[in-house]
Order: structure tokens, then sequence, then C-alpha cells
């Protein structure tokens, strides 16, 4: 499933082709993802100008030369490719319409991009660009982990008092936006930090400590990202899944890379998800 690092590559590898670009035609080929596209979704978006791209938590938002805002969710499986030759850069043929091509946007300068979603767990939908924040999916989104809201003194405070798991309270996207299961269980590896440690009882200074540790492995996995996107053009054109390499995640009985400890990775189960720890060096 796509975490905030996966879905700004997709979103910067989506710029060159995108932004600034007119939307010539969409194609909408069913009429619901997750939930119904909104109405007239195809007619909305022809013709629009795409004026800038960004993203906030795991939605790509398009703001359009119409006043609306195009919101993109990946859901569990939803991917992007790029086909065309905009700028003389992708070598891909735009590909005959495979099965679970549910939206192509075709734009004016040549580019196809097509989102396939063989699960339908992701979503889109139209938002006024003035009011979108209010949005229901986003006003419930807590701030960016590299934004100015998201420092010490939040951090502290959302902990204060919480009897649940420190897994749990960083997997809330009210405390903090875009942070998934993987990268939960490599911040509280570097943080040294059980995943079951009740946040409200972790000392300050170490609920501080999180704040650059998160911002490190999330940029971490962004720079691993783009180095990703220099090579999509040679693999198929698709966006935004790369490899990359974890300390915990996924390395169940594998030794602990921490300098020093003998320890080996633990899986466990909270709240349903799998959590990866080193139950001598995170305490
Ligand atoms: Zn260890």
């Amino acid at each position: 499933m796509p975490e905030l690092p996966e879905v700004e590559t997709v979103m910067r590898g989506l710029q060159p082709s995108m932004e600034g670009a007119v939307i010539l035609r969409a194609d909408v080929n069913r009429p619901d993802l997750r939930w119904p596209f909104p109405d007239r979704m195809a007619e909305r978006l022809t013709g629009r100008r795409i004026v800038a791209m960004r993203r906030r938590s795991k939605y790509i938002l398009a703001d359009l030369d119409s006043g609306e805002t195009l919101l993109v969710h990946l859901g569990m499986s939803g991917r992007m490719t790029v086909s065309g030759d905009p700028l003389g850069q992708f070598v891909h043929d735009h590909p005959a319409l495979q099965k679970h091509d549910h939206v192509v946007f075709h734009m004016d300068n040549g580019a196809q991009v097509t989102f396939n979603d063989p699960r339908r767990f992701g979503a889109m939908d139209l938002l006024d660009t003035a009011t979108a924040e209010s949005h229901k999916l986003l006003s419930v989104l807590g701030p960016e982990p590299f934004g100015n809201g998201f420092n010490d003194s939040h951090l502290i405070a959302a902990f204060a008092g919480r009897r649940t798991p420190v897994k749990s309270a960083l997997l809330d996207q009210g405390i903090i936006a875009g942070l998934g299961n993987i990268y939960v269980c490599e911040v509280l590896f570097r943080a040294g930090l059980s995943p079951r440690r009740e946040a409200g009882r972790i000392a300050k200074n170490r609920v501080a400590a999180l704040v650059p540790i998160i911002r490190q492995v999330l940029q971490e996995a962004i720079e691993a990202g783009g180095a990703s996107l220099k090579d999509f053009r040679q693999a198929n054109g698709e966006l935004g899944y790369f490899q990359h390499t974890f300390d915990v995640y996924g390395r169940e009985g594998a030794p602990c890379r921490r300098a020093g400890c003998e320890g080996e990775i633990s899986r466990i189960t909270q709240s349903g998800r799998s959590s990866f720890y080193c139950g001598k060096c995170q305490r």
C-alpha cells in the first residue's frame, strides 16, 4: 500500500506530463472506484488546464483552471502509468487498454496518463479548490510531516495522556498525516522505542526526538523514490513503487542492524497490523 513517499514519488513523476498541460479528453471507464465518481467527471475535466499539482497526506491534488481540484487516492493497488512523448522523454507507445484501466487522461502535450486499480480501493473526486482543505477527507488530517505545524510541541501535546501504543498514535492521521505501517515501524526502530510503549508515558525529550527521525526516514524514502523515477522510462512507465530497503519492516527473524545489538527482529500484531521491531534495543 502506498504511503507518503510513494505518493510523493507518483506526484513528482506525473508533474512533467500533467502540470501546465490541458486535459484534451478524459476516459472514465466505470462509474466508481471505492466511491462513485463525481457527477459528469469526464466533462468537468475536459479542456481544463492543470495549473498546479501537489500532495496532501496520501492524496494527489491537481488544481484545474476551472476552480476545481482533482483529488486522486491510489488506495491499496492503484497505479499511474505515463505513456506518449510529451517532452521527447518517454519511449513508450500508448498501450492498448488493459483490464482495470479505469481512467485515462489524454493530455495536449501527447502524454497519456492511465489509472489502473485492480482492487478498486482508490478514489477520485472533484473539490472546489478554494475550500479543498475543508473537504471531509482532508479536514480530518493532522499536519504534514514536513510542514511547520509538525513540531515538538504538537507531538508532545498529541501524545499527552494517550493510553494507546505509540505505534497506533503515529498511525493516527489526525496526529500526523501520511504515515503508514511500514514507515512507523522504521521510525520506531530508529528512535529505539518499542511499538508497544504507551504514547502518553514516553518522556517528552524522546517524543520530541521523533520529529527529526520521522522527517529523516520519509526524506530518505522520497530520495529513493526520486532515484527510481530516473529508471521508470526504461521499465514500463509505471510510477511510484520503488525498491527500498527497510531496517525492520518485513525482516522477522533476521538479525538487528543496530551496531552492537545482538537481537533479532520480531513481528507482533497490533490493531490487526504487523509491527516489526527488535525487542532488545527498542524499549
Ligand atoms: Zn536491536
